[in-house]
């Protein structure tokens, strides 16, 4: 009997357990160790439909039933400029609680749960560790709140609103039900930054009613400088989610690469071959961040240029590029055909 030990009952730690214990139901003695006592949510719930984990989370019926809102258009916005996109894959919005709890039940006759902060691994010295803790602090700070919002009954257009002195991006999440989630992330984001997108939303005429939910955390977007081991050399400690560097650097979205990493691991494991498990993380996750990355430093060092590329990705809508070489010239083509997969249809 094989022990296992999951420091983080977040999204990964939880995916990984349940897609472990499907897999390999007798032969794995899985414990949960979870510092908090409840499910923290600490997240817009956007999902940008990358295929292969939207099928995973899918065959399971993992997502059905936790989709508030599947968004089909959205707005950029730089410097005040708007450029509208239609989605070539739907954009969910998902309850992400309700998917942890529902996991979390899933699991709760078929592993331990334990609420501890664990503060060294060396603390659990018994069989393999996963590490799914999550972000660490000092990174980008994300500030959200969910609203009660007058008269945008099916809304279906999300906003990400990015400006010149904002090292990060604003977005606006509508539900389904008249209700919306709506952030903030940059370096060092405080409540003031939130209030302040508020009041721009209410000029747009998005008149907000109550708040119902704030919360912040924080957000882990330097996967390359970092260059994290995914597993280490004793093959004893494997990293998930976040902490294993798959957030997205420009929107700082996880979600996907906590699905990937979550799969990816339980299998490797239940087929006795964990040494595959970081070839295959990098190949499915890699290049789409790398060239997040790279649109993330353009927007950091040269505002103009990542202005153009927004601005010639609306010009290219319905893949009506008239004059391709000079795009090929300006603009760095690898990302926008990464952002033309996403938002173009
Ligand atoms: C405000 C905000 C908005 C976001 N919006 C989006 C979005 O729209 N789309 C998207 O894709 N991503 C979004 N993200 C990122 C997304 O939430 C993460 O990528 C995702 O949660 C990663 O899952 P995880 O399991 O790696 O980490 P987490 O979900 O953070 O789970 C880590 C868990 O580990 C526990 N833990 C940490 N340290 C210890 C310890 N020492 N001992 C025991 N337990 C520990 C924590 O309490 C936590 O429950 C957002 C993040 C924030 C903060």
């Amino acid at each position: 009997m094989q022990s296992i030990s999951v420091v983080g009952g977040g999204l990964s730690g939880l995916l990984f357990s349940y897609w472990l214990k499907k897999n390999n139901s007798t032969d794995t003695k899985i414990k949960i160790y979870e510092k908090n006592n409840e499910i923290k949510l600490a997240c817009a719930e956007g999902l940008t439909n990358l295929r292969v984990q939207i099928k995973r989370l899918k065959r399971e019926k993992l997502l059905n039933q936790n989709i508030r809102n599947e968004i089909n258009r959205a707005i950029f916005s730089v410097d005040g400029e708007e450029y509208r996109f239609n989605f070539k894959n739907e954009f969910y919005i998902i309850d992400r609680k309700k998917l942890q709890q529902n996991l979390k039940s899933w699991l709760e006759k078929r592993v331990r749960f334990q609420q501890k902060k664990v503060r060294d691994f060396s603390e659990i010295n018994n069989g393999f560790l996963v590490d799914a803790t999550g972000s660490k602090e000092n990174y980008k700070t994300a500030l959200f709140s969910v609203n009660e919002i007058d008269g945008i009954k099916k809304q279906k257009t999300a906003y990400f609103d990015f400006r010149k002195d904002l090292d990060g991006y604003r977005w606006f999440f509508p539900h389904n039900k008249e209700k919306a989630n709506i952030g903030v992330v940059r370096d060092g984001a405080q409540k003031n930054d939130l209030e302040r997108w508020e009041k721009e939303l209410k000029k747009k005429g998005i008149s907000f009613k109550t708040q119902i939910e704030i919360g912040a955390g924080s957000l882990d977007c330097d996967y390359i400088k970092s260059n994290r081991r995914l597993l280490d050399k004793n093959k004893r400690l494997a990293k998930i989610g976040d902490t294993a560097g798959l957030m997205d650097p420009l929107f700082g979205e996880g979600i996907n690469g906590a699905i990937s990493s979550a799969y990816t691991l339980a299998r490797s494991i239940s087929n006795k071959k964990i040494e595959r498990y970081p070839r295959i993380i990098k190949k499915e996750n890699y290049r789409h961040l790398k060239r997040l990355n790279k649109l993330s430093k353009i927007q950091k060092n040269n505002f103009n240029k990542f202005k153009n590329i927004i601005r010639s990705l609306n010009n290219t809508n319905g893949f009506k590029i008239t004059r391709p070489s000079q795009l090929i010239r300006n603009y760095p083509i690898k990302t926008l055909k990464l952002l033309k997969n996403m938002y173009i249809t």
